[in-house]
Formats: C-alpha cells, sequence, structure tokens
C-alpha cells in the first residue's frame, strides 16, 4: 500500500547533517576543514589537538585574522562565507574553502565551540544547542585568531559512528592529513598532539635547508635522499618540488602529493602523467614517490567539482598532462652522474649511509683472484701515489672518478673525488645500450652488421615456423633472421650495438615471448619491451674480466647516458660511499 506522504521542509540540523555526509566522512576530514579555515585566515601558526582518535575530541588553533563577534554566528549557518560574493569570484577563487558549509556540516554531528578574535578586541565564543542550530554567543577572553574545538564527532548520527575505525587508525588519518596540509605551506608553523602528547613541531621553513628538514621529517630521510629537483616553468603555470629516483619507489601509492595552487588535489590526470614518466625507470607494479607543487592561473582550474575538493578539472588537460609528463620525464632522463649532487642537511650524511658492512666482502684477496696482479698493482700505484696524482687533479676528476679494481666480476670500483664509487657493471652496461638503442630506433633505424660467421640455431618445427612468419619484425629491430631448414633458423645480421651479445639466447628468448603471447602486434606495440632484452643480453654478463681501460669507458659511457641511474627493471646501477662514511666506520676523526 502506497501511503501519500505530506511533503516538509527538513530541519535546519537535519539538512546540515545531510550536507555533513559529504563534507564530514571521519575526525580526519574535520581536521582538513578547520586546518583549511586556519590557512584561508592568513594563521602563521596552526596547532591541533586530538584525543580519543579526534572523535572524543579534535582543536585546532591559529593566529589568524579571526572573526568578530557579530559574525561568529554566521560562521555557522550553512551557505555562509567570507570568500566568494558572486560567480565572478568562484571562477578565480584563491582561497582552500569557498562553499561556506564546513562549519556548518561540522556542528550539525558534533558539539563545537568555536572562540576568536579580531585585531584589539575582546574575543567572543559561540556553541550550538538544539535542533534548529540557533547559535549562543557569550564574551570570553582570546588572543588573535580562532580556536574551534570539536568533541564528539557523531554523537548523534550513530550509523556514521560505526564506520569509524579504532582510536589509533583515526589518528593515523589525521596525522596524514595533517602532513599533507603542512608539506603544502612551508611558511606556516604547525603542531600536533595527541592524547596531550607532542607528535610533531614543524618550525616554519623558509630556507631551502629548513624545506628539506621539514620534508625528511614528514616524508622520511629516504625521500630526501633520493629526491630530484623540479623545476618547470610555461606559460600561465608552474611546477616546483621534487620527485624520487625510481630506484626509491614503494608497494602503495602513499607519497604521492600533488597541490594545485597550494591546494592538496588527488586527480587522475595528474597521477597517470606521472606514472607514464616513470614506465621506462620503474620496477614493474612499484609506485614512484613525489612530492609536487602546480601554480596556475586560478581560472584555468575549476575547483568546485566537489565538496571535499579534491578534486579538480583543468581548462585545458591535455596541455596540463604533458607539462606534467614532460617536466618530470627531463628531471629522470637528466639523473646522471655529471648531475648528481646529493642534497644538503643540516644533519646530513650522503646519501647512501651505512650500506657497505663487514658483510660485504670488501677485500683485497678476493678481488685479486678475479681481477689479476697487474690491476691489483694499478690500484698500489694509485694508492700510492694518490696524494700527487689524483688529488692534485680533482678539478678534472669526472663524476664518477676512476676504476680501481672489479669486485668478484660484479662491481667496478671507483676513486671519486669525494669517496668510492660502486657500479653494477651488468645493470649500468643494460642501460647504457637500451639507450642507445632508443635512440638509435627513433633516429634513422638501428644500422645492423653481418655477423663475420652466421649463427646456425637449431629449434623445434614449430619455433622455426613462427620465425618465418615474423622475420620482418626481426627485421626491423636490424635481426637479420632467416629459415633454413625444417627445424633450423640463422641468423646473419645484427645491429652494431649489439656485436657482442649472447645472440643465440637472445633470439631464443624472443621466439619464446612470440610463441607466448601471440604473434608481432604486441611485439611492435612493446617496443621498448624487445629494446630492453636486446639490451640485456647486449650488457657484459658478469663474471667478464675487464681491463681498467674497458671498466673507465663505461663510467665515462655512464656518465653520458640519460636514465643511467637505474638498470632497466629499476634497479640502482651504481652508488656512492663518501670519505665521510668509510671514516666512519672505520671511526677514524677527521
Ligand atoms: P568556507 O571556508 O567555505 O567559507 P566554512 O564553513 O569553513 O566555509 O567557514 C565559514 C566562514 O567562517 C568562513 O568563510 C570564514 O569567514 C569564517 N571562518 C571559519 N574558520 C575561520 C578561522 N579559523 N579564522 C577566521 N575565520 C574563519
Ligand atoms: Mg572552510
Amino acid at each position: 500500500m502506497n501511503l501519500i506522504r505530506p511533503i516538509r521542509v527538513l530541519t535546519p540540523r537535519l539538512a546540515n547533517q545531510i550536507a555533513a555526509g559529504e563534507v564530514v566522512e571521519r575526525p580526519a576530514s574535520v581536521a582538513k576543514e578547520l586546518i583549511e579555515n586556519a590557512l584561508d585566515a592568513g594563521a602563521t601558526n596552526i596547532d591541533v589537538d586530538c584525543y580519543a582518535g579526534g572523535v572524543g575530541r579534535l582543536c585546532v588553533r591559529d593566529n589568524g585574522h579571526g572573526i568578530t563577534s557579530d559574525q561568529l554566528p554566521l560562521a555557522l549557518s550553512r551557505h555562509a562565507t567570507s570568500k566568494i560574493l558572486n560567480l565572478d569570484d568562484l571562477e578565480s577563487v584563491v582561497t582552500l574553502g569557498f562553499r561556506g558549509e564546513a562549519l556548518a556540516s561540522i556542528a550539525s554531528v558534533s558539539r563545537l565551540e568555536i572562540k576568536s578574535a579580531v585585531e584589539d578586541c575582546p574575543g567572543a565564543r559561540v556553541s550550538i544547542e538544539g535542533r534548529d542550530m540557533i547559535p549562543v554567543v557569550e564574551a570570553t577572553a582570546h588572543p588573535r585568531g580562532t580556536s574551534v574545538d570539536v568533541r564528539d564527532l557523531f554523537f548523534n548520527t550513530p550509523a556514521r559512528r560505526k564506520f569509524l575505525k579504532t582510536e589509533k587508525t583515526e589518528f593515523g588519518h589525521i596525522d596524514s592529513i595533517f602532513t599533507r596540509q603542512s608539506l603544502g605551506r612551508f611558511d606556516v608553523s604547525f603542531s600536533l598532539t595527541n592524547q596531550d602528547r607532542l607528535i610533531r613541531r614543524l618550525p616554519m621553513a623558509n630556507t631551502d635547508i629548513l624545506k628539506a628538514e621539514r620534508v625528511t621529517t614528514l616524508l622520511g630521510e629516504q625521500f630526501i635522499k633520493n629526491a630530484l629537483e623540479v623545476r618547470a616553468e610555461a606559460v600561465g603555470f608552474s611546477l616546483k618540488g621534487w620527485v624520487c629516483r625510481a630506484t626509491h619507489n614503494r608497494a602503495q601509492a602513499d607519497v604521492q602529493h600533488v597541490f594545485v595552487n597550494g591546494r592538496i588535489v588527488k586527480d587522475k590526470l595528474v597521477s597517470h602523467a606521472l606514472r607514464q614518466a616513470f614506465r621506462d625507470v620503474l620496477f614493474h607494479g612499484r609506485h614512484p614517490c613525489y612530492l609536487l607543487y602546480l601554480e596556475i592561473d586560478p581560472t584555468q582550474v575549476d575547483v568546485n567539482v566537489h565538496p571535499t575538493k579534491y578534486e579538480v578539472r583543468f581548462r585545458d588537460s591535455r596541455l596540463i598532462y604533458d607539462f606534467f609528463l614532460k617536466s618530470v620525464t627531463r628531471v629522470l632522463a637528466d639523473d646522471r652522474p655529471s648531475n648528481f649532487k646529493p642534497v644538503k642537511l643540516l644533519s646530513t650524511e650522503s646519501r647512501f649511509s651505512g650500506q657497505l658492512s663487514h658483510q660485504s666482502g670488501l677485500n683485497i684477496e678476493d678481488a685479486r683472484s678475479n681481477v689479476g696482479i697487474e690491476t691489483i698493482s694499478a690500484l698500489m700505484y694509485r694508492e700510492s701515489h694518490s696524494n700527487d696524482k689524483v688529488k692534485t687533479s680533482t678539478d678534472s676528476m669526472p663524476p664518477l672518478g676512476y676504476a680501481l679494481a672489479q669486485l668478484h666480476g660484479v662491481y667496478i670500483l671507483a676513486q671519486a673525488t669525494e669517496g668510492l664509487i660502486l657500479v653494477d657493471m651488468h645493470a649500468a652496461h643494460e642501460r647504457i645500450i637500451y639507450e642507445a638503442l632508443k635512440l638509435a630506433m627513433d633516429d634513422s633505424g638501428l644500422v645492423s652488421q653481418p655477423l663475420l660467421i652466421p649463427l646456425v640455431i637449431h629449434v623445434d618445427e614449430g619455433t622455426a615456423t613462427t620465425a618465418e612468419d615474423t622475420l620482418e619484425i626481426f627485421d626491423q629491430f636490424g635481426l637479420g633472421l632467416q629459415r633454413i631448414g625444417p627445424e633450423s633458423i640463422r641468423l646473419d645480421r645484427v645491429p652494431a650495438l649489439l656485436r657482442n651479445a649472447s645472440h643465440e639466447e637472445l633470439i631464443r628468448d624472443v621466439l619464446a615471448d612470440i610463441a607466448e603471447f601471440g604473434i608481432s602486434e604486441r611485439l611492435k606495440a612493446s617496443r621498448d619491451q624487445v629494446l630492453s632484452k636486446m639490451a640485456c643480453y647486449g650488457a657484459i654478463r658478469a663474471n667478464r674480466p675487464l681491463s681498467l681501460a674497458e671498466m673507465n669507458a663505461l663510467l665515462r659511457d655512464i656518465e653520458r647516458t640519460e636514465r643511467s641511474g637505474q638498470c632497466n627493471h629499476g634497479r640502482p646501477t651504481w652508488t656512492f660511499i663518501s670519505m665521510h662514511e668509510l671514516d666512519r666506520l672505520f671511526s677514524r676523526g677527521r
């Protein structure tokens, strides 16, 4: 039976509670809105106090411009804001808030009190009682600024309260909002307490060193040690901040912070562009870390997309996508030793502290068995002449220095101006060949050269047929293949870059791929994947003894090559241990 019910106007509290559904999901959303209000009020200091996961109580105090006592009740009404007046203002809004609904929403689902004072005026407090949300104002003492005190969140909406997690988890969300907000504004000092215990205190950070300190406190030392600076400009917008080299990555996409005009955004377009930028250097399935600030003419971005204001819409999204992609790709490509500058911190140690331990097997005895007497004597020669030979020529010392020896046939040790360089020779060589192959492919195609003695490979009949069907594709990659019998194929041409590759293994591997994934289209589409595979087979294998000249040639190649900090699988190719760290290992004071 359908009863016709009368239409009624909702009470103000109920209307606000419904609106609160979108804005106030959990205590952390309250923290976000209150911190944003403090920032909009021009605060230079913001303190956040949290009790019982922010459900029991959450206070945010600021030293902003405050609210006059006659305006206090208005602050709590829905659709009341001091930030915009008309539609034009909305199109160029520069404040974080503008919808005028946060305080009304929060007040409808909690016990809320605001104390505030403007410069040279006595303070006032306001709280809300009853379902009609009539605010009560009284005089009170308060310094310039505003304190908002929110207690018993969701006390009157039990259904929402049920969705909350443990106090610890809720505090974790508050801490992460606090972290993001404070990464957005280095010119403001912040503090966060939990149950009266100080969790974070962040002084104002108005120098590069202090900024790096704040980032270290909030995102960890490894972030800043691996950070590459981004600075890009285009007409109408600019991008600044840091991306971490691909070798510093995470299982979750949790260290990815993007600010648009100071506003935290979670934008699919931007994160896609960044994923693309890292595509070629990142270990599969891992997530890059970044902290980026886009400044853009406010009229070019629509911030009124969702009540929580995390989403934005760019007027020219293609342009922004390309800008992110190109800027970050450039920074990652430029990450080669010649540009290597460790970020300086007050508490600085260099990039890879403590990695070299006694277990690492750095031991001349072992080295000797692999590299032969000659290399070791060269090493000793360098040692004994290090004062006059190397030190005097530090000016002309290349960034990765000069090779000393090969360790266990895997690593190259080199002496650089400020310490020891360790290179994974296979990984580094693989990247060098890969970048060279890509360049050649983009340029005029891969130049191949005939093999002195063509290589005959015996395969099963199916594979031989696959090969016959895909000769064209192999040809594109500079591999001259022919079928010469029911179960044999012949390779007679290879790209010049792959002269010394393990050709048979390469061909078998690519054929196996084709057999597994089906013919060609995939291969054509994944050009870079094939090139990467070719590079892997073309790179020097472990355990091949190298002469000092060969090692030095490799070091120079690394310096020249883009993205040479990581191998094709996203692992690091070289690392640096400073004299300072070595001294520490031996408790040697300087
Ligand atoms: P909005 O931020 O979208 O304007 P809010 O409900 O968050 O809406 O706040 C309503 C109004 O109250 C703001 O426009 C502002 O004038 C005032 N206000 C809120 N918080 C503060 C604060 N911390 N300092 C000064 N004014 C504030
Ligand atoms: Mg607001």
